[in-house]
C-alpha cells in the first residue's frame, strides 16, 4: 500500500516578475518559506509553508498566491486528537488573531 502525504505549500504561487522586493513576505512568514535574493523573493522552503495566507495578504503588490487554508493539516490534526473542531490555539502565528483552522 502507498502512503500518501498532504503536501505542503503546494498552492503557494510567487510572481516573481510583480515582486518589488519589500521583503514584507520573509517577515510575516512564520516558517521562513521566503528568502530575499537580488532584489527578489524566492520561495526556499515551499514544503515549510503552511498555507495560512499571511504572505499574500501582506504583499504589497499582490505578487503572492495561496489557498489559505488548505495547508492548515497541524490544526486539522489537532482537532481530531481532541475530538474538536480544527484549531491551532493561535500557534500557527498566521496572524488571524482566530485561533482556528479558518483563514
Ligand atoms: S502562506 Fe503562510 S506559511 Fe506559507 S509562505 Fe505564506 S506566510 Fe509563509
Ligand atoms: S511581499 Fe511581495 S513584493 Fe514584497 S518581497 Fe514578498 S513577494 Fe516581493
Amino acid at each position: 500500500m502507498t502512503a500518501s502525504y498532504i503536501k505542503n505549500g503546494e498552492t503557494l504561487v510567487l510572481d516573481s516578475q510583480a515582486c518589488i522586493g519589500c521583503g514584507a513576505c520573509v517577515d510575516v512568514c512564520p516558517h521562513g518559506v521566503f528568502i530575499l535574493e537580488a532584489g527578489k523573493a524566492r520561495i526556499d522552503r515551499r514544503g515549510a509553508c503552511m498555507e495560512c495566507g499571511a504572505c499574500a495578504r501582506n504583499c504589497p503588490v499582490a505578487a503572492l498566491a495561496v489557498e489559505a487554508g488548505v495547508g492548515c493539516a497541524g490544526a486539522i490534526i489537532l482537532g481530531k486528537l481532541r475530538g474538536t473542531a480544527p484549531s491551532c490555539g493561535g500557534e500557527a502565528g498566521c496572524g488571524s488573531g482566530k485561533g482556528t483552522a479558518c483563514c
